[in-house]
């Protein structure tokens, strides 16, 4: 197997409600699509070069020893490999979490075991926040990175109602921005109104220089 891996590297997970976790992240090359603010923009071309073999990428993870790996990108599910690469990550051991556009699907995960592997979802305003409908069961959670852009219409959408209603909605303001944190604040407002729950959690990495 040959994986278009970037960098992989030890880090402290700073999203999500998995903020703070020790972690070794591994990131796919290439994506999909195409958001303007993305932070990791060399990160989005496919690069046909880049073929890591699968051997050299459990060695350096063994290496760092740290037992949650964090797949991002770029987008995983962009790479066919995905599914048998996480697969293989969890029979080595490990406590496999994804970061994911949400446009893709892989079935593979629907027979992986439930519990070793975690699903963050962050669907996008590029694509108008589309997602495959797979991801309304498989989420663990949903990050909306907020901005003038996030609306109570969309949160609300018959996709992401099942994991609101399970309390798995993270609003994230966008660059920490203060302009970004009120409309957070006034999102919650709305939806605890209506019943729904939601927590705002910054990107920690950035507020303590972490890459
Ligand atoms: S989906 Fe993520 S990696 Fe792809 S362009 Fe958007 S922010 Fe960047």
């Amino acid at each position: 197997m040959l994986l278009s891996v970037c960098e992989i590297y030890p880090t402290i997970q700073g999203e999500g409600f998995l903020i703070g976790s020790p972690i070794t992240l591994v990131r796919f090359q290439g994506c999909n699509i195409y958001c303007s603010w993305c932070d990791t923009k060399y990160a989005i071309p496919f690069r046909e070069n880049l073929q890591i073999p699968l051997e050299e990428v459990l060695k350096k993870l063994s290496s760092i020893g740290r037992e949650h790996i964090l797949i991002t990108g770029g987008e995983p599910f962009a790479h066919p490999v995905l599914g048998d690469f996480a697969e293989i990550l969890i029979k080595e051991g490990y406590f496999v979490q994804i970061e994911t556009n949400g446009t893709l699907w892989q079935s593979k995960f629907e027979s992986l075991p439930r519990e070793r592997f975690y699903i963050s979802l962050s669907p996008k305003y590029s694509v108008d926040y589309k997602i495959d409908p797979k991801f309304s069961r498989f989420a663990d959670e949903l990050k909306m990175v907020v901005d003038k852009n996030l609306t109570l219409e969309v949160l609300l959408r018959k996709e992401f109602l099942p994991l609101v209603e399970q309390k798995k909605l993270i609003l994230q303001p966008e660059g920490n921005r203060e302009e970004n944190v009120q409309r957070a604040l006034e999102l919650i407002d709305e939806l605890l109104k209506r019943g729904y729950y939601a927590r705002i959690i910054p990107q920690m990495h950035k507020l303590i220089n972490l890459p």
